[in-house]
């Protein structure tokens, strides 16, 4: 049987480091794992600890963990859109293509960004200038993710990121978002379709990560609001469709679906269920349940 690569946002801490970001997966059931090299909402990043890295790589080893699908998300509080913080933007981008090196990881997503008022075009303008600005890395890829298009965030438009990738001298890749395509306004129930337009615009090629979430919204509600997998609007069968599509076998499949509560007191991570669900194909509606006595 084919090895589905599939998995979830995991937390990535300073004692552990990439060693509990790997238990926290293998704990999943799954066979890769994305997280953020610190907190999301702010620069602060401790140093990698090379012998953590060493036995976590052993850890993944172990466990068909192949490090080549494991991907780091950028912090979304680089801007690249908004000229306001360029400087910090690039160097701070640079510091985590190196973190990502050092760890051995080839692929960071990172979000476009929003233009904050000065137009589109300017904004895709700024994007590429500071990519431009940090040099190529021949051992990471930066992926860029299709966005909701909530506020005026760019890349909700496929034209929007294939500008980006023109105006860069060397090479980007891509992270498609289930989500955050259907909340862009593409069909998620016509998923060959999309791959279509999307081998048109920019070749399928690029695509190096994938995010499956379900969506809370209706399409082209430009909301970007993460439903469980199967409890949204996109659908449990249509997502199935996305994962286990012929053409994408071999990219990273990435849950960064909500922590789920019944009593409404404590949230448990979905992704254990989720992922036991995906692979048996079938749709629970007991999901929520199952967490809840599992993690209880
Ligand atoms: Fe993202
Ligand atoms: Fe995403
Ligand atoms: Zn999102």
């Amino acid at each position: 049987m084919e090895k589905l690569i599939i998995g979830s946002h995991v937390s990535f801490n300073k004692a552990d480091q990439l060693i509990g970001s790997v238990k926290e997966a293998i704990s999943y059931g799954a066979t890769t794992f994305m997280f953020y090299t610190g907190a999301p909402q702010n620069t602060a990043r401790y140093p990698i600890e090379d012998v953590k890295t060493k036995e976590a790589l052993k850890l993944m080893q172990e466990n068909d963990i192949d490090i080549n699908d494991v991907v780091i998300h950028a912090p979304y509080i680089i801007n690249l859109a908004n000229a306001a913080n360029k400087d910090f933007g690039v160097s701070f981008l640079r510091q985590e293509l190196s973190r990502a090196k050092e760890l051995g990881i080839n692929k960071v997503v990172l979000h476009p960004g929003s233009h904050v008022g000065i137009g589109v075009e300017a904004g895709i303008q700024n994007i590429a200038d500071c990519l431009n600005l940090v040099p190529e890395s021949k051992d990471v890829m930066i992926c860029l993710e299709t966005m909701a298009g909530k506020g005026s965030e760019i890349a909700s438009k496929l034209e929007e990121l294939k500008k980006i990738m023109d105006l860069v001298e060397y090479p980007l890749y891509v992270c498609i978002d289930t989500c955050h395509l259907n909340d862009a306004g593409y069909e998620m129930s016509n998923f060959d379709k999309f791959l279509e337009t999307f081998d048109d615009i920019i070749g399928i090629d690029k695509i190096k990560c994938v995010h499956i979430n379900d969506s809370m919204n209706p399409i082209a509600s430009h909301k970007d609001r993460h439903a469980n997998i199967g409890f949204g609007t996109i659908g449990f069968d249509n997502l199935i469709k996305v994962i286990y599509h012929d053409k994408l076998k071999d990219v990273p499949k990435i849950l960064e679906t909500p922590y789920t509560s019944l009593s409404g007191e404590r949230l448990y991570p979905p992704y254990k269920f989720e992922i036991e669900m995906i692979r048996n194909k079938k749709f629970d509606e007991k999901l929520i349940e199952k967490i809840e006595s599992y993690y209880k």
